[in-house]
């Protein structure tokens, strides 16, 4: 039978829910548990997928095509496995789901309420990925933190999951915050005290909890914790800030969160967990060779969670080449062409980032240029693939009219449009391409080589594409596309002959990097990267030795 853990977050957010949950999840799968881990998340939306990234960091995209909270990133990095649209679940899709119900008549003559109606669609929808006894253990996290009126009704469905099955087939796991204060010289319990109280005033107590703390805490303090809390004192979990969140689950492992979860759970510990692979990664990440230093183009930069997905491949791609990648943020609506050499002259290669809308367009499409020109390593993804047939057709087709129809509508030179899927189109939510695709490589192509295939499965999330009238004029002047979906001919890469490596792709080759696969193309830029670097070091040592005589 498939046992469910609850991961809860009390005194503040961004105490890294979701990375404790993921990191406890590879643990119990190193044991050799088949493992799962969804959200849940408080808010009305039915997904993130209409958010601002200001709002809420970036958002993910499944296999199958969901817009998903970025936290399904981690456990699909951690993991190494995919998750799905089952795997997230908003406040926003449970009260559509009964609303919808309502108006079929499945209630009728019955008040509609939270309780149990509300409550009763959330408690399906948890235990709804153990249904079909695929996985050991299902871990799920609820987003936002315990006192929110917003969570109200998944404590209390979580209160009754827990009274129905008992403890030992539903544990809840409590991230809290243990603050240190400098003046005092002194860790404070008193904030968990208080979430803990606020916790069991609905009636539900946690089983273990993990203390965020700046300063690892003593045994004496552990003892007060487990006291006022009311958990064994093997449950207070010290998780000290860590330097990377890739240190983490080993860090969990030293504290035994993973045999404290089993033995509360009445299931034999397994196999001791095999963590060389990631250990070999942490390794290389912490002790790298080289630094190259990347620009990354976007709109968002201000915000780390925008880029989320690529921040972590760019790590995945650094530790392979044994090599610390440097992300230098460019905002892409203060690049100009006169301050482009200024601001891109000493990278080691340049990304743009996707986006939507024309807020910083111009700056994207000199950033593209400057790389092209001065065959600096450039990666393109999905707007910052189309940015780069934009740069392409205006700078060297000479159509200085050339656009993409979602900032100017009314181009006729339009290299990138609207599919025409998407033309009838009107609702916003979940209506973009989305999900994973397949495409056909050149078998001559660089893309072919980096991936070591022709046949490849990206995952997209984009309204618009590059027009194929323009797909000879872009071959013959050297933006090759080399990559087509095979049943609908839309072009998913472009290549540039004659350079060290230029390459932009429609779909985003960040959702699918992991630990123990970073992304081939990711990490064939960071090793052009790294080339660059050694050449233009090499450049500058000539020109030094030549002034030198
Ligand atoms: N705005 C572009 C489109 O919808 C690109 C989207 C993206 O970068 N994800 O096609």
């Amino acid at each position: 039978m498939t046992k469910y853990i609850f991961v809860t977050g009390g005194v503040t957010s961004s105490l890294g829910k979701g990375i404790i949950a993921a990191s406890l999840a590879k643990l119990l799968q190193a044991r050799g548990y088949t493992t799962t881990i969804q959200k849940f998340d408080p808010y009305i939306n039915v997904d993130p997928g209409t958010l601002n990234p200001y709002e809420h960091g970036e958002c993910y995209v499944t296999e199958d095509g969901a817009e998903t909270d970025l936290d399904l990133g981690h456990y699909e990095r951690y993991l190494n496995t995919f998750t799905s649209q089952a795997n997230n679940v908003t406040t926003g899709r449970i009260y559509q789901h009964v609303i919808n119900k309502e108006r079929e008549g499945a209630y009728l003559g019955k008040t509609v309420q939270v309780i149990p109606h509300i409550t009763d669609e959330i408690k399906r929808r948890m235990l709804l990925l153990g249904e079909d006894n695929k996985f050991d253990i299902v871990i799920t996290e609820l987003g936002g933190t315990v006192g929110d009126i917003e969570s109200l009704p998944y404590i209390e469905a979580v209160r009754q999951l827990k009274w129905e099955m008992g403890t030992e087939n539903c544990l809840v796991v409590h991230l809290t915050l243990i603050p240190y204060l400098k003046a005092a010289k002194e860790l404070k319990t008193k904030p968990t005290q208080h979430s803990v109280k606020m916790m069991s005033e609905h009636g539900l107590l946690p089983d273990v909890l993990v203390c965020r703390t700046e300063e690892p805490l003593y045994k004496e303090l552990k003892r007060k914790i487990a006291l006022f809390c009311n958990v064994t004192q093997d449950a207070v979990i010290e998780a000290l800030d860590a330097d990377t969140i890739y240190g983490v689950p080993l860090e969990m492992m030293r504290e035994r969160l993973d045999v404290i979860c089993l033995e509360k759970m009445q299931m034999p510990l397994g196999t001791e967990p095999d963590l060389s692979k990631w250990k070999e990664f942490l390794n290389k990440l912490r002790y790298p060779k080289s630094k190259v230093t990347i620009g990354l183009i976007g709109k968002y930069v201000e915000l780390q969670d925008a880029y989320k997905s690529i921040l972590e491949a760019l790590i995945h791609a650094g530790a392979i080449n044994e090599c610390k990648v440097e992300v230098r943020n460019i905002h892409s609506e203060f690049l100009t062409k006169e301050n482009a050499r200024e601001k891109l002259h000493n990278l080691d290669a340049i990304l743009v980032a996707p986006g939507f809308g024309s807020r910083g367009i111009e700056g994207k499409i000199d950033a593209i240029k400057y790389a092209r020109v001065n065959k600096i390593p450039f990666f393109g993804i999905c707007l910052g693939m189309q940015m780069a047939c934009v740069e392409f057709a205006r700078n060297v087709l000479n159509i200085p009219g050339a656009h993409s129809t979602e900032m100017d509508p009314d181009t006729d030179q339009a290299v990138i449009c609207m599919m025409e899927a998407q033309k009838s189109i009107t609702q916003k939510g979940g209506t973009m391409r989305l999900g994973s695709y397949e495409c056909e490589l050149h078998r001559d192509s660089a893309a072919a080589g980096i991936y070591g295939n022709t046949n490849i499965s990206e995952r997209h999330r984009h309204r618009y594409e590059f027009n194929n009238e323009y797909a000879d004029a872009f071959e013959k002047a050297g933006l090759v596309p080399v990559g087509k979906n095979p049943s609908t001919n839309l072009i998913e890469i472009v290549e540039l002959k004659n350079h060290p490596f230029y390459i932009g792709v429609q779909f985003h080759p960040e959702y699918k990097s992991t630990v123990e696969n970073p992304h081939p193309l990711f990490v064939a830029f960071i090793k052009a990267a790294k080339v660059a670097q050694e050449n233009r070091n090499g450049a500058a040592k000539k020109i030094y030795e030549k002034s030198a005589v």
